[in-house]
């Protein structure tokens, strides 16, 4: 999608590439990157708490999620840490038009998208977030932490944001059958329960609809999917480090043909 939206907006010679790094070389490897000229690199799984660590600097963001998924390198050496996870969520939601100002949000799971997204609704002033996880001790955990309130089985609320890793794996072909039942099981809920939701986000990204985004539209809720979301956390980045607006649509369209 980055190079998507430098093509589009004629940015010759800018480039964004995938970079695998074994966890052993990342600390060389990303102040190696900055040495050798390069602007940025958006960091994931298992390296964002890490990429904390090295910057030279960090916005309140990535301090307090603990997690950086951006980082900015300067011809000085200096490093500087920024996670536009949290932010990112916050701009996809913004395309729903029934949240209300101050909601009550449910997040499911406790591992690293969701501390993001329990910190992003709370410094965006949502009412009360609770927060459900499989392993109940994790959410506890999670919401102490960030001021949110665990819950034993999900509640209703205004805006659901589904934080797990439920529903990445599942073929395409077992779609609007049992297999979404099942997923929405392993989420501790029915397909009955997920109308009490009007506003939906599922992070997971997928080229299909994920079962609980099916079952929320079958209930008339307003959607969010995960490739919106992940087009905003990218376009933030781009932000960043190139100072231009990001052709949102352009970069919508290279993940949707990716
Ligand atoms: P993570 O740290 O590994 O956390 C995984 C979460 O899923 C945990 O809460 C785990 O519960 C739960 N889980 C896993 N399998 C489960 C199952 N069978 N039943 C119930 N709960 C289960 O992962 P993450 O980094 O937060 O990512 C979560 C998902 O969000 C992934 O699909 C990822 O691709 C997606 N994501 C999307 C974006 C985006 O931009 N769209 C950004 C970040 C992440 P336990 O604690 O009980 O194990």
């Amino acid at each position: 999608m980055h190079n998507a939206a430098f093509a589009a907006l004629g940015m010759d010679g800018w480039r964004y590439q995938l970079l695998p790094v074994p966890p052993a070389l990342f600390a060389t490897t990303a102040r190696g990157l900055g040495q050798a000229g390069l602007l940025g690199a958006n960091v994931t799984i298992p390296h964002k708490q890490a990429s904390l660590e090295l910057a030279t600097s960090a916005s309140p963001a990535a301090r307090e999620i603990g997690a950086a998924n951006t980082l900015t390198f300067a011809p000085d050496g200096a490093i500087a840490a920024e996670n536009t996870d949290a932010p990112g969520l916050l701009a996809a939601l913004a395309a729903l038009s029934g949240v209300p100002a101050r909601p009550r949000a449910l997040v499911l799971g406790a591992g690293g998208s969701a501390r993001a997204a329990v910190w992003a609704l709370r410094s965006a002033g949502a009412s009360e977030v609770l927060v459900w996880n499989r392993t109940y001790a994790r959410a506890r955990a999670l919401a102490e932490e960030f001021g949110a309130r665990a819950v034993r089985s999900p509640e209703p609320a205004d805006l659901l944001v589904n934080c797990t890793s439920v529903g990445l794996n599942l073929p395409e072909s077992v779609e609007r059958s049992s297999g979404d039942r099942e997923v929405l099981n392993q989420l501790g809920l029915t397909f009955d329960q997920v109308g009490e939701y009007s506003n939906v986000v599922d992070l997971v990204y997928r080229t299909h609809s994920t079962p609980l985004l099916a079952a929320a539209r079958a209930h008339g809720a307003g959607t969010v999917d995960g490739q919106d979301v992940l087009v905003a956390q990218g376009a933030l980045s781009f932000e960043l480090w190139t100072g231009v607006p990001a052709p949102l649509e352009v970069m919508r369209e290279a993940v949707r043909d990716a």
